[in-house]
């Protein structure tokens, strides 16, 4: 597996996908998902030229934040359990993945613990399909109000997982949706809510999550080649 040659082909697709969303390719930001691969293949990646890396579970994540280091920063995109939080907080960079209340609570006592100001995402199920983590698009607003009281978590923008399937219509759709949901939100300029983060966008279809207005991708086989399972 040729990381840096593969590291090319998704930077010259991603920068080709930002013109035509007329952006520049400096505007999108790739975050290279390097689960189930060890640190020494994550490594090359950073050699590659990324700075940004995801990862979707707890433990995987602090073991390769010890490997790699601060020189890099650190995003958890999966699901987070509520008594796994004290783990990342304050140790990364965003967390792509809040989906409720309660979890959201749980960040901001964490946070205050270690007098930190936490950023996230708020995902959101814009496919609709049962097995996806997210708030419902039509809740986003309320959670939104609601979140902005906790003192301790800065709301950067929005996080989705496109629809499973191969319609390239149907998740052109989807992301359309989603992006017109990013804004909606942000012109409400609500108090404590930053949004300039739109992360979609993985490996099948981060061309046409750009090209619908996503500035925050998430690529994994694409750079790493298959994935590895334990
Ligand atoms: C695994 C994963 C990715 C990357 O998937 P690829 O299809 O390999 O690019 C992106 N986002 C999330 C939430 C993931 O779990």
């Amino acid at each position: 597996m040729d990381i840096r040659k593969n590291i090319e082909i998704v930077k010259y697709k991603v920068a080709e996908s930002a013109e035509k969303a007329g952006k520049k390719p400096e505007e999108i930001r790739i975050v290279a998902v390097g689960k189930t691969f060890p640190a020494e293949i994550l490594l090359e990646a950073k050699e590659g030229g990324l700075r940004e890396f995801g990862e979707n579970k707890v433990q995987e994540l602090v073991e390769k934040m010890n490997a790699l280091g601060k020189e890099v920063s650190w995003h958890m995109i999966g699901h987070l359990q509520k008594n796994k939080a004290k783990y990342i907080v304050g140790a990364v960079d965003l967390i792509h993945s809040l989906d409720s209340f309660d979890l959201a609570l749980q960040i901001d006592k964490t946070a205050e613990k270690c007098g930190c100001i936490q950023d996230v995402l708020v995902q959101v199920n814009i496919s609709g399909e049962e097995t996806k983590f997210g708030l419902r698009p039509e809740d986003v607003l309320n959670f939104l109000k609601e979140v902005s009281m906790l003192e301790r978590i800065r709301v950067r923008g929005l996080m989705t997982i496109g629809p499973n399937t191969d319609d390239k219509n149907l998740i052109r759709e989807s992301f359309r949706r989603m992006h017109s949901l990013y804004i909606d939100m942000k012109d409400k300029k609500l108090d404590n809510i930053n949004m300039d983060i739109l992360s979609m966008g993985m490996s099948k279809d981060f061309e046409i999550a750009i090209q619908e207005g996503a500035n925050m991708v998430r690529i994994g086989s694409a750079i790493f080649g298959n994935r590895m399972y334990r």
